[in-house]
């Protein structure tokens, strides 16, 4: 036999002599309990998997280098952005949304584009999109408008009836349902794709003023997209497509890039703006509020194990470094509580000790304890604060300025002034944006999604929904109605 040079052992370290035969009584015999490498190995498999994520199960991630090419000190004093030519390294999952850790890469849903930036204050993580808005604008909205993309709990089937329930009972959504049903809805891959951080938030500089930002990542492969039957066929033929396309194009050196933009609002012009400027159904045009370029992101490593980097990653909007804030948006602010909670539940209170999590530049607090605290907990430094013993202090050169409130009164608002105008901006994009051929696409696509709803309420749902797309425009509700073969009466007023 040929001499190996590293032993087998179990996870307590101990070699041992046999690892595919267990110990019986006789050759036939039955299994003797004392085998114990036998059931260290069956018990840990059978603990191999943790919860997936509810949202965002399937992805892929890789390592990469942010760099900075223009200087936006006047806006920001975040130090990744202090310097031109600066570099940062990043980590991005790549994820679909409502499907499960199995579920096929070209689903029609939106795509997730996690940014993780490893600062040298921490890390900031950038939890977006391949889409610059959301279905809804309110966090209570959030686990009703998941369960509808997930699977009806009678039949265990995706469901298109409570799907365009949902929809057709929240007109705030029909931003994003026009763009889920554009080929953007279908991205060819994730290279051919932008991200957008969606949330408004906000930028602070050195002189301690604030300004409102949207983040841009926008693709430098060109964007690319399946059309709605060519999706369907590659769900079939490989539906690991995306995964499999980042993993080979990276491995064989075509690294993909993506160009970093903000767009820049004052806090007077915010309250000028026609629309909610923290509401994230909306966009802030461009000829109004132009990119302007901050650097490019480059992602040039897949990492060497799966589960390490990409199933252990935990993002959350909350993780912002200085220089870099929160805003109004409310979710945003509904974000903020709910990832970290995630991750806790998902990987444990010490998530951020994984090694994809944790921070570069160090971490200082007087945290101890709980599950998987698998570094040296502290060691014998003090575990509370204040404390005569060291000299961590809490610095109050990060103070953010302060932040004025419109309004003292607390209440459920479910309008702001101006935020149920739901259908100017999908307009825009279904009359200005869209190519012919993108409209004709996006019409056939709801046309074949929206055939799926059934049950006593199809006439309803339809006809609520149709409403919307009439006030969207008025050619779109016609075709829809036409290729649904439905009566459609358009809404009064
Ligand atoms: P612009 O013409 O300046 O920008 C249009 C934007 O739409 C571009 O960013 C383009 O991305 C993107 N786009 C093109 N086709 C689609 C599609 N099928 N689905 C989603 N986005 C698409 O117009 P405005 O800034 O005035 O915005 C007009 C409309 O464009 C908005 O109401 C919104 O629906 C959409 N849009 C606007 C964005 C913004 O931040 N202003 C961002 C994305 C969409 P690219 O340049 O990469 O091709």
């Amino acid at each position: 036999m040929k001499e190996k040079k590293e032993k087998l052992t179990t996870a307590s370290g101990i070699p041992y002599s046999r690892n595919e035969d267990s110990m019986t009584v006789g050759p036939r015999g039955p299994v003797l309990l004392q085998d114990y490498v036998l059931h260290e190995k069956m018990a840990h498999f059978n603990r191999e998997r943790i919860p997936e994520r509810v949202v965002h199960a399937k992805g892929t991630g890789a390592f990469g280098t942010f760099t900075v090419a223009h200087d936006i000190t006047k806006y920001t004093r975040a130090k990744l952005f202090n310097k031109k030519g600066k570099e940062c390294p990043v980590f991005i999952r790549f994820s679909t949304v409502g499907g499960e850790k199995g579920s096929a890469d070209t689903e029609r849903d939106p795509r997730g584009f996690a940014m993780k930036f490893y600062t040298e204050e921490g890390n900031w993580d950038l939890v977006g999109n391949n889409t610059p808005v959301f279905f809804i604008k309110d966090p209570k909205k959030f686990g009703d408008f998941i369960h509808t993309q997930k699977r009806n709990p009678k039949t265990n089937l995706k469901d298109a009836t409570m799907f365009w329930d949902f929809f057709s009972l929240n007109p705030e959504s029909m931003h994003q349902v026009m763009i889920l049903f554009s080929d953007r809805g279908t991205p060819f891959s994730y290279r051919n794709m932008n991200g957008y951080g969606s949330h408004t938030f906000s930028m602070i500089n050195a002189r301690n003023e604030r300004v409102w930002v949207k983040f841009h990542v926008k693709t430098k492969q060109g964007i690319k997209n399946f059309t709605g039957p060519e999706a369907d066929e590659m769900k079939g033929k490989d539906p690991d497509w995306a995964q499999g396309d980042l993993v080979t194009s990276i491995e064989k050196g075509d690294f993909p890039k993506w160009s970093f933009n903000i767009q820049v609002m004052t806090d007077e012009q915010a309250k000028k703006f026609k629309w909610n400027p923290f509401d994230l159904t909306k966009i802030w045009p461009h000829s109004e509020y132009p990119l302007i370029e901050v650097g490019e992101i480059e992602l040039n490593k897949i990492p060497e194990n799966y589960f390490r980097d990409v199933e252990q990653a935990a993002f959350a909007p909350a993780h912002v470094v200085d220089g870099i804030g929160y805003s109004y948006d409310k979710m945003l602010q509904g974000r903020l509580l709910s990832y970290p909670d995630a991750h806790r539940h998902r990987l444990g209170p010490n998530y951020e000790l994984i090694p994809v999590n944790r921070p570069l530049s160090g971490v200082n607090n007087f945290q101890r304890d709980g599950y998987m605290r698998v570094d040296d907990n502290g060691g014998d430094h003090p575990n509370y604060f204040p404390n005569s013993f060291d000299d961590i202090e809490a610095d109050p050169a990060y103070k953010e300025p302060l932040l004025e409130l419109e309004s003292g009164v607390a209440d459920w608002y479910d309008r702001n002034e101006n935020d149920d105008d739901h259908f100017t901006q999908p307009g825009n994009l279904f009359r200005k944006v869209m190519s012919e051929k993108n409209r004709e696409n996006t019409i056939n696509n709801l046309i074949s999604h929206m055939k799926g709803i059934s049950g006593s309420k199809r006439d309803e749902i339809i006809q609520r929904q149709l409403g919307y797309f009439y006030k969207t425009d008025k050619e779109l509700a016609d075709k829809v109605a036409k290729g649904l073969n439905f009566k459609f009466t358009p809404p009064a007023g």
